[in-house]
C-alpha cells in the first residue's frame, strides 16, 4: 500500500512539472498553451503534496517500533522532501502570490530542485524505476529553461526598449526588435538595468516593433515607470523571452464582441486590428464590438482636468468623442458611482452598423449587451467573445454567455477569457 502511494506521488511529480512546461507541447496538441494548463499543473501539485503525506504517515505507522531506522541516508532525504512539499504547498495561498510575487517564485523555484534531489536520494536505485522517473522530470524541466534562455538570448543581441511613461501610472515599452507572434499573445520583459532577477508577462499591443502598454504597481512596473520618469524616451538594454498563448482565430467569426477592462485593452486592441486587416484583404463583413471599460477616478476627482479621448486614425482628422466628464451621456441619470468608467463600442448593438464611438459613464452592462448583439446574429453565424479584465469581469461574460444561451437555435459561440493574473 505505501509502495502504491509513493508511485502515484512520483508520477504526479513528473505530471506536474510537464504541466508547467513553457514550451508545452501540449500547446499545439492541445489549442491550450502554458498558462491555461495551470489549473491541471495546480492539481497535480496538489495530489502530489497529498500522496506524499499519506505514503510518509503510512511508514511511521507500520514502522513505529524501528523508529531509528528514519535517520538512515535515504529516509532522512525523504523527510527532507517531504517538508519541502509541505512547504512549497502553503507558498501557493493566494493571498501570499498577489502581495509577494518574486519572493513566492524564487521558493517555488528553490524548493522545487531541492524535491528533485531529494527524491532522487530517497529512491537511488536505478531499477526500481522512481529515479528514472525523477531524472526524466530534471531533464524536460532543464529542456525547458534551455529553450527560455535561447529565446532571451535571441531577442537581446541588438534590442533596445524605448520606455514612455504616459498619463494614469502607465508605460509603452517599445521594442528595438520584432517577435514572431500572434495578436493577444505575451512575452516576458527582462530589463536588466531595472531588475536584473526578474521577468514580467506583457501582452503584445504590436509585434513588428514589438510594444507593450503596461499599468503601473509596486514592482518592476513602478521601477521602469520611475526610469521613464527620469529620462523620457530613454532606450535600455532589454530582451524577452516569447511569445505565449493560444488565441483563436478570431478571423473565422462573423460577428467579434471584444470586452476588456483596463490594460486588458492590450490584449484586445491588437485582435481588432488583426481582424480589421484581414477582412480588408479577403473583402468580407465583419462586426466587430469593442467594449473598453476604464477607470478614470484619479482625473475626473481633479477640478482642473477635462478628460478629452480622441479615436485617431491614420489619416483624416481625429474623433473627438468626449470633452468633459461632466457632459458624459448615461443611459440611467441615476448612475452616480464612484468608478468613471467609459464603454466605448464600435457598431455598439443593438444597432448592427453604427460607426460613432459610444461612450459612457457608467459600468457596461455586459450581460445585456451580449444579449442584444447575439438577438442580431443569424443561427449559421459565428459569434467570437474575447475578454480581457479583472476576473468579476470575465466571470460575469462567461456567466452572460451560459445564461443567455440556453436555447437550441441561435449562433455558434466562442469564449476567450484572458487574465493578467495567475
Ligand atoms: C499572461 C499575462 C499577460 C499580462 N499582460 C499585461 C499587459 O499587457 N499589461 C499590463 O499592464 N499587465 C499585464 N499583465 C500583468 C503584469 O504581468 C503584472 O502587473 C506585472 O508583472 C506586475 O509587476 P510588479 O513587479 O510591478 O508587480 P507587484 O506590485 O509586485 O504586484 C502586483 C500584482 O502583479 C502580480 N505579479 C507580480 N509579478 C508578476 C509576474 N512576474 N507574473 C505574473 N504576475 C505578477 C502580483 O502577484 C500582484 O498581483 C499580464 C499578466 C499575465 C499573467
Amino acid at each position: 500500500m505505501p509502495g502504491h502511494i509513493s508511485r502515484v506521488a512520483t508520477c504526479n511529480f513528473a505530471l506536474l512539472v510537464f504541466l508547467a512546461l513553457r514550451n508545452t507541447p501540449l500547446a499545439p496538441l492541445s489549442g491550450r498553451s502554458y498558462e491555461q494548463l495551470r489549473p491541471l499543473h495546480k492539481t497535480a501539485g496538489y495530489t502530489c503534496i497529498v500522496t506524499s503525506t499519506v505514503h510518509a504517515i503510512v511508514y511511521c505507522k507500520a514502522w513505529s517500533n524501528k523508529l531509528h531506522e528514519m535517520l538512515i541516508t535515504a529516509n532522512v532525504a525523504g523527510i527532507v522532501g517531504g517538508l519541502a512539499m509541505l512547504v512549497l504547498g502553503l507558498s501557493t495561498i493566494s493571498r501570499f502570490v498577489r502581495k509577494s510575487y518574486e519572493v513566492f517564485y524564487a521558493i517555488h523555484i528553490v524548493l522545487f530542485l531541492l524535491i528533485t534531489v531529494m527524491v532522487g536520494m530517497h529512491r537511488p536505485v536505478l531499477a526500481k524505476k522512481a529515479l528514472i522517473i525523477v531524472i526524466w522530470t530534471g531533464g524536460i524541466w532543464f529542456l525547458d529553461r534551455l529553450l527560455r534562455l535561447s529565446k532571451f538570448f535571441r531577442y537581446f543581441l541588438g534590442n533596445y526598449a524605448t520606455i514612455t511613461a504616459l498619463p494614469e501610472d502607465a508605460i509603452r515599452v517599445t521594442l528595438k526588435a520584432g517577435v514572431s507572434s500572434t495578436p493577444g499573445s505575451h512575452a516576458f520583459l527582462w530589463v536588466p538595468s531595472v531588475r536584473l532577477m526578474e521577468t514580467h508577462p506583457f501582452t503584445f499591443v504590436r509585434t513588428d516593433p514589438a510594444e507593450f502598454l503596461i499599468r503601473v504597481h509596486d514592482g518592476f512596473t513602478r521601477d521602469l515607470y520611475l526610469a521613464a520618469q527620469k529620462e523620457p524616451g530613454r532606450m535600455i538594454k532589454c530582451s524577452v523571452d516569447g511569445g505565449y498563448g493560444q488565441i483563436p482565430n478570431f478571423n473565422r467569426f462573423d460577428t467579434i464582441v471584444l470586452i476588456a477592462g483596463g490594460s486588458g485593452a492590450s490584449f484586445t486592441f491588437p485582435i481588432a486590428l488583426g481582424v480589421i486587416q484581414a477582412a480588408a484583404v479577403a473583402h468580407t463583413a465583419k462586426t466587430i464590438d469593442f467594449i473598453w471599460a476604464k477607470e478614470l477616478d484619479q482625473l475626473r476627482e481633479n477640478p482642473r482636468v477635462n478628460v478629452y479621448i480622441y479615436v485617431t486614425r491614420d489619416s483624416g482628422p481625429s474623433t473627438l468623442v468626449e470633452k468633459s466628464p461632466a457632459v458624459y451621456p448615461s443611459s440611467d441619470p441615476s448612475n452616480t458611482g464612484s468608478d468613471l468608467e467609459k464603454a466605448s463600442s464600435i457598431n455598439s448593438a443593438p444597432q448592427p452598423l453604427t460607426t460613432t464611438p459610444v461612450v459612457r459613464n457608467e459600468r457596461p452592462d455586459i450581460a445585456r449587451h451580449l444579449a442584444d448583439r447575439i438577438a442580431l446574429c443569424a443561427s449559421e453565424q459565428q459569434v467570437g467573445v474575447g475578454v480581457c479584465g479583472p476576473s468579476s469581469m470575465v466571470s460575469q461574460t462567461r456567466e452572460s454567455l451560459s445564461q443567455g444561451n440556453g436555447g437550441t437555435y441561435g449562433p455558434s459561440i466562442t469564449l476567450h477569457t484572458e487574465e493578467f493574473e495567475w
